[in-house]
């Protein structure tokens, strides 16, 4: 492994270690399975799991369950498929049934532990049952520049909270009357340790618990304590909790679980990308309302709809490697997502030809019904990835872009009426005539061509011929559906430029393009997803760009999903 780029917490972690703070390090991803994870939490999962990597530390997967309402068994495998695909090796050999964490936990297994720890807060009378409404702990709280007030319930005797917080877990209690609170500051200029609230009442069940408790902790009461119960040594989020981590901090320095391990927490800047959304609550927007074809839908920033779309993991770490981590805003341009896997792809991806936009090319001189194999290497640079055989005969498609009637000017290299091209791996061809139909569409190009420019001979005459297009025989090539994706909003920002906010105006009309096309047979010798149960990489359709097999595609009706066209299109 090359290492992970230097940055700040890398440095922090090198420092414990050569200290002798840390013999060895251990992080966690802890997502809460309220959803699908996405390219933000791919950073984290690549920091987290490099860093443990890299010093030989290990690293846990934790699901934050501590919010029933929202949370779904089909989020929790979601993400431990999205996880394990993430940190596979490489696209075509993941962990071979390895999982990539070390210890995969539930934050709901510690319920039990956690309450322990509220009623310790108690009895020191460090914690208190509040009796204010929701709506009266808003107003109590006070704002950034007024200090708060206190509860009237916040001086009364630890028994007496013990006994209410027992008959909050007892069930005796109704929603949104009672709530556990830390006694902190009411006048802290940190918001959160104005009495923060610990446990709240909520009589519904729970995925994993199911009706064996009644409250649940609040996530700065949860979280905390989760990574001093496992060991954590660093625990990593983004910058929104900086505020957070002098609760964080004081709930461990005033619980015996605290007192056993006290893991150091470090803010990060969240990955925000543009064109696209980086947040749960807005992706399940996107999902529910129907804009996107669920949430492995290929334009969806989700891990599963980057995997679906035909993304590598190691595209993905190399993306979060570039992105690298810091403290200061990173808002990341498209192109850099893009550029990943295009770097990725590049050495590694099978060519083949396809034709995305077909006319008919007719070879007038070619020899009646004769067909001819060529055989190609399927990766130019690459000679063990082995031959390809591609059919050539009388009647082939080009690309309608590779084809101009007047083109504008000298530097126009393809094909064009005496501006002869090169069928790439055959022959050069020269365009005679042009048939069109009643309309003006052009039905068919006629042809000739010159036996001696086989394979890449340039005999005399020939030389001066640079343009070399793709290409694919009629007789051969495969009907495909392909799925043109672009961009899934059309502002950089969604909504941010709206006084509504409403960031589904800002959708890109024009995100999904279908084109029909034919592709070389070979494809379909090995290609097919539904031929073996392999992962495949993506191919580059030459001169095109970098193609997927959707997960949808049978025999009968083959669909690819574009990943990136061959070139940045948005930059001029
Ligand atoms: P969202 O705001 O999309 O709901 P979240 O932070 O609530 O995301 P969690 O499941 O709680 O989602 O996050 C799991 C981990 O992923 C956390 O450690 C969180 O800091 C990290 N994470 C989430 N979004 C990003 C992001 N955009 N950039 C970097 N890390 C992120
Ligand atoms: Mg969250
Ligand atoms: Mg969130």
């Amino acid at each position: 492994a090359d290492g992970m780029r230097a940055n700040f917490i890398k440095t922090i972690v090198q420092n414990d270690i050569s200290s002798g703070k840390h013999t060895a390090i251990k992080t966690r991803f802890p997502p809460e399975p309220n959803g699908f994870l996405h390219l933000g939490h791919a950073k984290s999962i690549c920091l987290n799991f490099g860093l443990a990597k890299e010093f030989g530390g290990t690293t846990n997967l934790r699901f934050d369950d501590t919010n029933p309402e929202k949370e779904d068994e089909r989020y929790v495998q979601s993400i431990m498929t999205d996880v394990h695909w993430l940190a596979g090796d490489q696209h075509l050999d993941p962990l071979q049934g390895k999982e990539p964490w070390d210890g995969l936990f539930y934050a709901s297994d510690y319920f039990e532990q956690m309450y322990a720890c509220a009623e310790e807060l108690v009895q020191a009378g460090k914690a208190f049952v509040c009796e204010l409404t929701p709506e009266q702990m808003g107003e109590y709280r006070g704002t950034l520049t007024t200090p708060g007030r206190s509860s009237p319930s916040r001086d009364r005797p630890p028994s007496e909270s013990l006994e209410l917080l027992r008959r909050m877990r007892a069930g005796e209690i109704p929603e949104a009357t009672m709530t556990l609170r830390a006694k902190i500051d009411m006048t802290s200029s940190n918001m959160c340790m104005r009495d923060p609230a610990l446990y709240r009442v909520r009589h519904i069940p729970h995925q994993r618990t199911g009706d064996a408790w009644c409250i649940y902790p609040m996530y700065d009461f949860a979280h905390c304590l989760s990574d001093a119960l496992e060991g954590i040594t660093h625990s990593l989020c983004t910058l929104e909790f900086a505020e957070h981590r002098a609760l964080y901090d004081w709930i461990l320095d005033h619980t015996s679980v605290g007192a056993r391990c006290h893991p150091r927490q470090i803010e990060f800047s969240r990955l925000n990308i543009q064109y696209t959304v980086l947040s749960k609550r807005k992706l399940i927007t996107l999902v529910e309302s129907g804009v996107v074809d669920g949430w492995d839908d290929p334009r969806m920033p989700t891990i599963s709809g980057m995997r679906r779309r035909g993304y590598t993991p190691s595209a993905l770490r190399l993306f979060a490697e570039r992105v690298g981590v810091s403290k200061t805003e990173s808002n990341i341009d498209m192109s850099v997502l893009e550029d990943s896997v295009r770097a990725d792809l590049e050495d590694v991806a099978p060519r083949a030809f396809a034709v995305l936009e077909p006319i008919k090319l007719v070879i007038t001189n070619w020899p009646e019904g004769e067909v001819e194999w060529f055989e190609v290497l399927v990766h130019p640079k690459r000679p063990e990835m082995g031959v390809r055989r591609v059919p050539f005969s009388g009647e082939v498609y080009i690309d309608s872009s590779d084809f101009m009637q007047e083109p504008p000017n000298k530097k126009y290299f393809r094909l064009a009426p005496d501006r002869p091209v090169r069928l790439k791996f055959a022959y050069v061809v020269h365009c005679d005539d042009v048939v069109t139909d009643a309309c003006g569409q052009i039905v068919e190009l006629l042809c000739t061509y010159n036996p001696e420019t086989r394979a890449g001979n340039t005999p005399d005459g020939m030389k001066k011929v640079k343009g070399i297009i793709q290409w694919v025989s009629c007789a051969h090539g495969v009907p495909i559906t392909v799925r043109k994706y672009d961009r899934l909003f059309s502002t950089p920002w969604p909504g941010k430029e709206r006084p509504d906010g409403d960031f589904l105006k800002d959708l890109n009309p024009d995100s999904l393009e279908v084109a029909q096309g034919f592709a070389e047979p070979s494809l379909f010798d090995t290609a097919s997803a539904q031929h073996n149960d392999t992962p495949k990489l993506p191919y580059q359709f030459e001169r095109v760009g970098y193609f997927f097999e959707d997960a949808s595609s049978t025999l009968e009706n083959v669909v690819f999903n574009r990943v990136v066209t061959l070139r940045d299109t948005w930059a001029q």
